[in-house]
């Protein structure tokens, strides 16, 4: 199948004409790209070359289901056939995203009772920035917009996502953040904790941090503050004990929203359905994507609680229509695709997947390296972690980022035939795989990344 392509040719018209996401644009030009990929099955994707690789970061954190699944394929052609398109603007709908709608909110906390359509993260959490300003306004309180979000975390590259992003190269160059967004302590327990300091008491200082921000903004100007359960991108940061009901207390002495970012931990990805129900958040909001469809179609569901949407329901009669929408929100083929989709994670019992092949790839990853010298801390839940590199263990001192460790390994590491993240800020290697993993798979796995940490640590010494 592969030998089909003429990889020469495809690399010199791709460095020729296209502007890549998130690479660096003068290497892909004279270089072309890393690699062409152009089919896959189950955890593994294969190139133009023939190289088959098992995808331990499933796509960017959203292939959820596996790849190359024709239930997918025979669901949008069955929509696109029967109409292909047509809009939800001023009151249009369609059967599919009725019925997605309901299977959604069915999965939500109680009090979360309305779901908005888009295509991407980012523009759901976009949509909820706009919604807790519409809302405030609404209220009577309109200068209560600024958003708080944590340093190192990621929500998304549009102007006002990019600014949420709390990583530095995301703002620069582009003149963000915007005013409106502020950014909190990160809550890594393990590089950001003080000396003898609890992970309790961490949680309270942090809590305590995000007061004195909110205070020296002023509270009446603060409308929400957002995070991931679990920060993925950021460094797959789980919460130090008691954060989030820390937090919690403080947004609402304040009245502040909270935006629960799951557009990595939704749809199973942490052995649960959402990351909320892990640590007992109550979000105001919830951002979803990526698993939502596993990246078979680019759509994005946005939630409100019911108190907010009542207050938009009201607010009909001063403003009439609620003017924010996309040409595809709502799109009757993605909508299709996200049924499917959440047919076969219910069907083939994918959550319940991730937490046990989760548990195992998790302990096998801790018998390998829970005395590596390299290795500080292998963090996540169910099909979602990382591993801290360190250049020295015992005093915890970090490699020079200048180095790229990070990236090294995942070169190594991917030369054995399996894909995980390079997380250059928290100099991290995060995996993501498929929630169909098997126990094997799990295996090859941690065979490889053992490998190529071992390769590039041997180089160092
Ligand atoms: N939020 C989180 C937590 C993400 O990890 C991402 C993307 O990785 C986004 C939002 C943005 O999603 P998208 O790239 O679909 O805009």
């Amino acid at each position: 199948m592969s030998t089909q392509y003429d990889t020469e040719r495809l690399r010199k018209s791709d460095a020729a004409h296209i502007l890549h996401p998130a690479s660096v644009v003068a290497d892909v030009s004279n270089n072309g790209p890393a690699r062409i990929f152009v089919e896959g099955k189950g955890a593994f994707i294969t190139d133009t070359e023939g190289k088959k690789m098992l995808d331990g970061v499933g796509g960017l954190w959203c292939m959820n289901i596996g790849y190359g699944r024709t239930e997918i394929g025979d669901a949008m052609k069955a929509a696109s056939d029967q109409m292909g398109y047509f809009h939800t603007f001023a009151g249009a709908s369609n059967p599919a995203q009725i019925e997605l709608a309901e299977k959604l909110i069915a999965k939500m906390p109680d009090h979360i009772t309305k779901v908005f359509f888009g295509s991407s993260g980012s523009d759901a959490n976009d949509t909820l920035m706009k919604i807790v300003w519409y809302y405030n306004g609404l209220r009577g309180k309109p200068e209560k917009r600024k958003i708080i979000a944590r340093r190192q975390a990621y929500h998304g590259t549009t102007i006002a996502t990019a600014s949420l992003t709390g990583l530095a190269s995301f703002h620069r160059n582009f003149g963000l953040p915007i005013p409106e967004v502020k950014h909190t302590s990160l809550p890594h327990y393990y590089r950001e904790a003080g000396f003898n300091e609890s992970e309790e008491e961490f949680s309270t200082r942090l809590a305590r941090e995000l007061e004195e921000l909110i205070l020296a903004e002023g509270p009446e100007t603060v409308g929400a503050f957002i995070a991931e359960p679990i920060m993925g991108a950021g460094g797959v940061i789980t919460p130090p004990k008691g954060y989030f009901a820390a937090v919690q207390a403080i947004l609402k002495k304040h009245d502040i929203l909270f935006i629960c970012d799951e557009v990595v931990c939704g749809y199973g990805r942490t052995g649960h359905w959402f990351g909320h129900q892990l640590y007992d958040i109550r979000p105001d909001m919830i951002a979803t994507a990526k698993g939502l469809t596993s990246g078979y179609f680019p759509m994005s569901a946005a939630f409100i609680s019911d108190d907010i949407w009542k207050v938009l329901r009201d607010g009909s009669a001063t403003l009439g229509a609620f003017a924010h929408g996309f040409t595809y929100s709502g799109h009757p083929v993605g909508s299709a695709v996200a049924l499917a989709n959440l047919a076969i994670i219910e069907g083939e019992n994918l959550v319940a997947n991730s937490a046990q092949t989760g548990a195992y790839l998790h302990a096998q990853l801790n018998d390998t390296f829970g005395n590596h010298a390299h290795i500080g801390e292998i963090r996540g839940v169910g099909l979602l972690g990382a591993l801290q590199l360190m250049a020295d263990r015992d005093t915890k001192t970090g490699f020079d980022l200048k180095h790229k460790i990070a990236a090294r390994c995942a070169v190594a590491i991917g030369n054995h035939g399996v894909i995980v993240r390079p997380l250059p800020t928290a100099d991290s290697l995060a995996f993501s795989p498929p929630l169909t993993l098997t126990l094997s798979e799990a295996d090859q796995m941690v065979d490889a990344i053992k490998k190529g940490i071992n390769q590039v640590m041997g180089e160092l010494n």
